[in-house]
């Protein structure tokens, strides 16, 4: 049996599935940890038939687009979320955490309405709202001391999980997510799909390989187990990347644009930066991505002082953004900036206080950060599986896979058509 979300089908899991977004889960990060050997559990899942494919998020390479175009399948031209925050028509600044600005049902709760048991689990409670619209059942780590889950028998999540619950800044904050997931579905059987998206604090803070980020894989690897003995069916993608931007004396590496635009006498209305949210200590607001809001008369004049600074790589109009980048027309600026991996963009310095970095600027927001790891704990079959192979699959299929492209034992599709692709790690 099968359900159609924004024009795609999907079946209905017969088995507990689960997708785990990792924030700012680079590829490097999972590179770096199977090499060295700190995540036995997913090297055995690979060894035991599950894939490691590279596939790409959304632009910007931000939270709020990229999980909102996973739980939807769709991009945010059709989910109406393209950055964390926007300037919207009447001229007036937006955080887009607000349900309200949701343009597409998720894939969660289409299942959901059609009696599937589904759970989304965020760090941030920021997401949860976004991610729970719908009536999909949904708790964050953020507020875990308020919320339950009656709708599944749970009344207190920290009575569930037997810990209280981390600070949001904790390194472990994301950990408790994935304990409260596997919690609820010990509780509670017969849930079927889970949705588990997790905080990037520890990946702003430390490049693969530091300390902190092999406490974090081997806890994330530890709970990973526990999923795959209970039986699921795992899913494994992340939002985006993440790349320093720091200069070698561990200054943020940034073109400040408004000025930048103020200095060459160019007079726009707006920089946005759409990475902006209220989790200023991951990034001071510093990604690799910026919107610029402009008159025409004045726009091309902008593109050029804005195109000849060093590292910037891309600045489309808003009619060829729409595009390029998938956006809808109404939440994007004028001008669409990109920058190198090693730069950030910034509004004016004076704006940004960056005394509350967790160390040097790691950030993310343009096209450095696109690739993401696209993970599944069984081969891939089907339609999709030349494309997945091929590592040109985006982080939106990641439902798509696991629901529908990956052998379900109890109710397999094109079994015969499955190719013998164990123990697959190929980048
Ligand atoms: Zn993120
Ligand atoms: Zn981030």
């Amino acid at each position: 049996m099968t359900i159609t979300a924004n024009g795609r089908e999907y079946r209905l899991p017969v088995e507990p599935t689960v997708v785990f977004t990792v924030d700012g889960g680079d590829p490097e990060y999972f590179a770096d940890a199977l090499t060295r050997g700190i995540m036995p559990r997913l090297a055995g899942m690979l060894d035991e038939g599950g894939e490691y494919r590279i596939g790409a998020s959304e632009m910007p390479s931000l939270t709020n687009p990229n999980n909102l175009s996973i739980v939807t399948g769709a991009p945010p031209a059709l989910h109406g979320v393209p950055g964390n925050y926007c300037r919207l028509e009447d001229g007036s600044l937006q955080l887009l955490n607000d349900p309200k600005f949701l343009r597409c049902p998720s894939i969660h709760a289409v299942l959901e309405q059609a009696g599937v048991p589904t759970l989304m689990v965020t760090t941030k409670e920021k997401l949860r709202r976004l991610l729970g619209n719908g009536g999909v059942p949904s708790v964050s780590v953020e507020l875990a001391a308020e919320h339950g889950l009656p709708e599944y028998g749970i009344g207190d999540l920290q009575d569930l999980v037997g810990r209280p619950a981390p600070g949001i800044y904790d390194w472990d904050a994301s950990h408790y997510a994935m304990r409260i997931g596997i919690a609820a579905f010990r509780a509670c059987p017969r849930l079927r799909l889970l949705y588990i998206s997790l905080t990037d604090r520890v990946q702003h803070a430390v490049a693969p390989g530091e300390e902190l980020s092999d406490r974090f894989f081997t806890e994330f690897d530890t709970l990973l187990g526990e999923y795959l003995d209970a039986g699921f069916v795992v899913g494994i993608t992340a939002d985006h990347g993440m790349n320093a931007k720091h200069k070698p004396d561990g200054s943020p590496n940034v073109h400040y644009l408004l000025d930048i635009l103020d200095a060459a006498s160019v007079p726009v209305h707006e920089v946005v930066l759409p990475i902006t949210d209220p989790y200023v200590k991951h990034h001071g607001a510093l990604g690799s991505f910026a919107w610029i809001h402009v008159d025409d008369e004045h726009r091309d004049t902008a593109r050029a002082v804005i195109a000849a600074l060093p590292g910037i790589e891309e600045v489309w109009t808003r009619a060829d953004a729409i595009t390029v980048y998938e956006h809808p027309a109404d939440r994007i600026g004028d001008l669409a900036v990109t920058a190198a991996a090693d730069i950030a963009l910034g509004r004016r310095a004076a704006d940004h206080d960056l005394s509350g970095l967790h160390g040097a600027l790691r950030s993310h927001g343009g096209r450095h950060e696109q690739p993401v790891p696209l993970i599944t704990s069984r081969p891939v079959h089907g339609p999709l599986a030349d494309r997945y192979h091929a590592n040109v699959l985006r982080s939106r299929d990641i439902h798509d896979l696991v629901l529908n492209h990956v052998g379900a034992a109890s109710e397999p599709i094109g079994r015969a058509e499955s190719v013998a692709a164990t123990g697959n790690r190929g980048r």
